[in-house]
């Protein structure tokens, strides 16, 4: 009898439990494999859509913050967050967000690492947007 457990991997970042297809994770993310698959499926629908307003900068930077991590440097968390706040708090697009990341990008900083909060299971996944 196959233990039910190996058939199941849970993401370190965001927590979501998906079929272990035991995909190899590529990236800096501290993410599962299969979860950066699904990222990837979602990349894939956001940058095919070439919109305007670019929706597919606010996937980046959501994505990124949930699993910020094994080894993904400090300036790509804090942007992803800065891009989050201005997204949610400013109302920017995509395309402002980016736009605000260029500029933020010329300025010399040294930005420190950032802890994520404790383990827990987000509400809202990659999943869920894809679905
Ligand atoms: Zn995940």
């Amino acid at each position: 009898m196959e233990n039910t457990n190996e058939k199941i991997v849970e993401c370190p970042g965001c927590g979501i439990k998906l079929i272990n297809r035991h995909f190899t994770l590529l990236g800096n993310y501290n993410a599962s494999g299969e979860c950066y698959q699904k990222y990837s499926d979602l990349s894939c629908y956001t940058i095919g859509k070439q919109d305007i307003d670019f929706i597919h900068q606010h996937s980046i930077d959501a994505y990124s913050t949930q699993h910020s991590g094994n080894g993904m440097k400090p300036i790509t968390t804090a942007f992803s967050l800065i891009g989050l706040y201005y997204a949610v708090e400013k109302g920017f697009n995509g395309r402002q967000v980016q736009r605000v990341h260029t500029l933020l990008s010329r300025q010399k900083y040294n930005w420190k690492e950032l802890q994520p909060p404790d383990k827990s299971v987000y509400s809202l996944t990659v999943f869920d947007v894809l679905n």
